[in-house]
């Protein structure tokens, strides 16, 4: 259930790395993350996307402007660990994020730097391994997983410290179609579970699941709306290189052409 508290609150922030003659990457950006919702950032490539996502744990201090998490601002030093903890984040390749030789111990990483006591570890790695499907593998090297569980270990070792919000930069690019589809449907599941998720993409078939849809344009927020809204744009979309998923696509042809839509259709028409 979405709930009306903002869990960050993006204001007026611009960016620009250092050493680029202050080339701004992203400008004024205006953005709250609501409690319990799915937003996904499309965009593409070279938008911001990414930076934005870094914008909202603290992994970057903004150039301009605020990033309030739960009101903790990101730029203040002394808050960072509190924030760090409410809000996680799966990067792109999981091989980057797994440090760990067994994945039990991959469970427990973050949880052991932040001092929780052993007999809490143990319950929530019990737990996790359980929802996650992780149980069989937990003496395994992270190595010798597929890349799709690699995905979920790197997930759930990040909700082992139960943040509030979990950001996840393109967590399916490196996947293949099957791998692609358990990271999805788990993202699905948290959702339901009540977690705020933060979804990075340029595949708009990822986001047919947001409540909310936010299109990063040359680092401006040039839409932010309903997944039906924003996949209406069409043409816009594809201009700026998007193309909106083929079965939506096909969907919006028939009905152009005056032709019944197939019902295994009909849970995409909605969209167009
Ligand atoms: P996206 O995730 O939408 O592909 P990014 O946030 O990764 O976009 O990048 C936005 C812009 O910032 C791009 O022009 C990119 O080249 C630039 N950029 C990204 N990371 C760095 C960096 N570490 N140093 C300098 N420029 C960067």
């Amino acid at each position: 259930m979405i709930e009306n508290r903002k869990v960050i609150n993006i204001q007026g922030v611009s960016f620009s790395y250092p050493g680029t003659n202050n080339r701004i990457v992203l400008d004024n950006i205006n953005l709250d993350v609501y409690a319990g919702e799915m937003l996904v950032l499309l965009g593409p490539n070279g938008s911001g996307k990414s930076t934005l996502a870094r914008l909202m744990n603290g992994l970057l201090a903004p150039t301009g402007g605020q990033v309030l998490v739960d009101g903790l601002d990101t730029a203040d030093e002394t808050s960072l660990w509190q924030i760090r903890k409410q809000v996680g984040m799966v990067f792109q390749n999981p091989d980057n994020q797994l440090v760990a030789a067994l994945v039990e111990e991959e469970l427990a990483f973050g949880m052991e730097n932040l001092g929780f006591p052993p007999e809490e570890m143990k319950k929530r790695i019990k737990e996790l391994s359980a929802r996650m499907q992780l149980e069989e593998f937990l003496d395994f090297p992270p190595h010798r997983l597929s890349g799709g569980q690699k995905q979920r270990v790197a997930i759930a070792s990040v909700l082992a410290i139960e943040p509030q919000v979990l950001v996840l930069d393109e967590p399916t690019s490196m996947l293949d179609p099957a791998g692609r589809r358990e990271v999805l449907s788990e993202l699905a599941r948290l959702k339901q579970s009540g977690k705020t998720v933060v979804l990075v993409t340029h595949d708009m078939t990822e986001a047919v699941a947001a409540d909310r849809i936010v299109v990063l344009e040359q680092g401006k927020t040039a839409f932010v709306g309903s997944p039906r809204e924003c996949f209406s744009r069409v043409d816009w979309l594809r201009e700026i290189g998007l193309e909106i998923p083929p079965p939506a696509e096909l969907a919006r042809r028939m009905r152009e052409r005056g032709l019944a839509v197939p019902e295994t259709l009909y849970h995409v028409t909605d969209w167009v």
